[in-house]
């Protein structure tokens, strides 16, 4: 017998009409660009998106087709969210710390129909026009009259994005009546070789992913928040915050480029940031200012920690020195990206405080929606004892089922998503990472492929064997180290190798160092042992 219930799709536009209709008020604060700092109402941003998504059909731009974004956190990009996928096109947010050349393959792939870009991205679309034909629409993030006409005077279809708006009509727009599992927006995640792939979310995953990012012991986000997503809206949606926020209709606060400890600090003291989110290396800058004020924003009462692991020293400090309650999660790409947090137990409140630490600083247990599951080298699952070691997968209603696109095999193992994250997990369903098994190098939150940096070194005449490994960093957390095996006979200095990678990757992507040995250890099938390298230079505390 099926339900009595009404049908409604699970939709984005559901969400801003929400926030518009029952939080019409409450303010989306950006700081942009140019530095000064803009409010607007979610009313607001709800009017501005209809009107893009006019602009849309107005342009031919078909239900499905993809609508590319370079920009920061700001209220442009929020109506873009919104405009987009709201009128059933998929928004496709491109990373802009990614090498040029990457960022034409994926504009390419996507077959991006439009492309909107802030300012500070001009060097980019420079480097890219001429190599993405199929874009027909260059639309300038910026206010009237600013259009960068001189620095870009070549590309065709160049367009500001005030003006384009100002001729859209203010009539309220329809949204269409989509089905749920239709495309909203797709995130490219750099690979451990090859290119890019891209993960495409949809409206039913994007707003169930959002409702149970918003629960208590994930965000815990009401309408009485003022929420600072320092995780940027370029990727993995910002951890779903900019739609979870419309779902409960709190404040919203931007922070644009303007990532630093200091102008972190100075928003939330402003705008009484309660909630903000981000990856280890921000909150370095952001504690190093507490420290210097001597105290902590005046309302900051909760941060979500991820991206890379919470060291404990920084949740002690959050916690202990500065009564702001830390919450580390864990995630993907691949899954929207939240997939777990470390959230105490009623039973766990007895806990002493190192046992409640230990908790702490795992990846946390699987939010409703995850189920999680650790495998052996043969497939086979492991106990959850805390102490068994092995893959984790992972499957649920907003992880991915396939690449776009991508040209490979499907990476579902019996339905299952191998995450590449070496992990063990207790009875409580509490997951701790203990390696990975991709080959990548985490920096600052963003993902170094090791075999591409190998590539290029091997390209070069005096290189036998080169094997790029994670060393751990104060701030980045992990940076590149190449370890160089010579060719018989041939001279090469550290210096010659560095400058060989420049204009090959991106700048951020360079080995700190070059290290000469004399041999490198391989696997009974010639493949490089990593975790032996990483043991004989980092001792045996080092991990990937
Ligand atoms: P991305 O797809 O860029 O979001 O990266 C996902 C990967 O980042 C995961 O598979 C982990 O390897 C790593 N990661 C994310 N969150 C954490 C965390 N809290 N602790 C350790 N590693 C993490």
């Amino acid at each position: 017998m099926m339900g009595l219930m009404q049908q409604q799709p699970l939709l984005i536009s559901s969400l801003i009409d929400f926030a518009a209709r029952f939080h019409g008020d409450t303010e989306i604060v950006s700081r942009r660009v140019e530095g000064d700092r803009h409010r607007t109402t979610w009313a607001k941003v709800q009017r501005r998106s209809m009107r893009l998504a006019r602009g849309l059909d107005a342009w031919g731009v078909q239900r499905g087709e993809r609508v590319g974004t370079l920009a920061w956190n700001g209220y442009r990009h929020l109506e873009l969210y919104y405009g987009v996928s709201g009128s059933g096109r998929v928004l496709h947010t491109i990373n802009p710390r990614l090498h040029p050349e990457q960022i034409a393959w994926i504009v390419n792939h996507a077959e991006d129909q439009v492309v909107a870009f802030e300012l500070s991205f001009v060097p980019i679309i420079q480097a890219i026009a001429a190599k993405c034909p199929g874009v027909r629409k260059w639309v300038a993030l910026c206010e009237p009259g600013a259009l960068p006409g001189d620095a870009l005077g070549e590309v065709a279809g160049l367009v500001g994005y005030e003006e384009w708006l100002a001729a859209q009509s203010e009539q309220p727009y329809a949204w269409p009546v989509l089905d749920e599992n239709e495309a909203s927006s797709i995130c490219y995640t750099s690979g451990t070789t090859g290119h890019p792939k891209g993960v495409l979310y949809s409206h039913r995953s994007t707003l169930l992913h959002a409702a149970a990012g918003a629960l208590p012991d994930v965000m815990c986000l009401s309408a009485a928040d003022s929420v600072l997503p320092v995780v940027p809206m370029f990727h993995v949606n910002a951890w779903g915050t900019p739609y979870a926020a419309a779902m409960v209709g709190c404040k919203l606060v931007l922070p644009g480029p303007a990532l630093d400890g200091a102008s972190l600090f100075e928003i939330m003291d402003d705008e009484g940031v309660t909630l903000s989110a981000g990856v280890p290396t921000v909150w370095l800058g952001l504690l190093a200012k507490i420290r210097q004020e001597g105290r902590r924003p005046l309302s900051l009462a909760r941060v979500l920690i991820g991206g890379s692991a919470a060291p404990q020293a920084m949740i002690e400090s959050f916690q202990d020195e500065w009564g702001v309650e830390v919450r580390h999660a864990w995630g993907m790409t691949e899954m929207s990206p939240l997939g777990t947090a470390a959230a105490f137990k009623f039973k766990h409140q007895a806990l002493a405080p190192q046992q409640r630490m230990h908790l702490q600083t795992s990846q946390g247990r699987p939010l409703f929606g995850v189920d999680m599951r650790v495998v052996g080298a043969d497939g086979a699952e492991l106990p959850w004892d805390g102490r068994a070691v092995g893959e984790l997968e992972v499957r649920g209603p907003w992880v991915l089922a396939d690449y776009y696109r991508s040209g490979l095999p499907n990476p579902l193992h019996d339905g299952w998503f191998p995450t590449g994250d070496v992990v063990s997990i207790d009875a409580d369903g509490f997951m701790r990472i203990v390696d990975r098994s991709k080959d990548v190098i985490k920096s600052g939150g963003e993902w170094i492929s090791s075999i591409d940096i190998e590539n290029v070194a091997m390209a070069h005449p005096a290189v036998a064997m080169a094997a790029c490994v994670a060393v751990p960093h104060p701030k980045w957390d992990e940076r590149p180290l190449l370890v160089v095996v010579k060719k018989p006979g041939a001279q090469v200095e550290s210096r010659d190798l560095l400058t060989f990678y420049e204009g090959k990757v991106a700048k951020w992507w360079i080995p700190d160092d070059v290290m000469f040995v004399d041999a490198i250890p391989l696997g009974a099938t010639g493949k490089i042992l990593k975790t032996r390298l990483r043991e004989q230079l980092l001792g045996s505390a080092g991990q990937s």
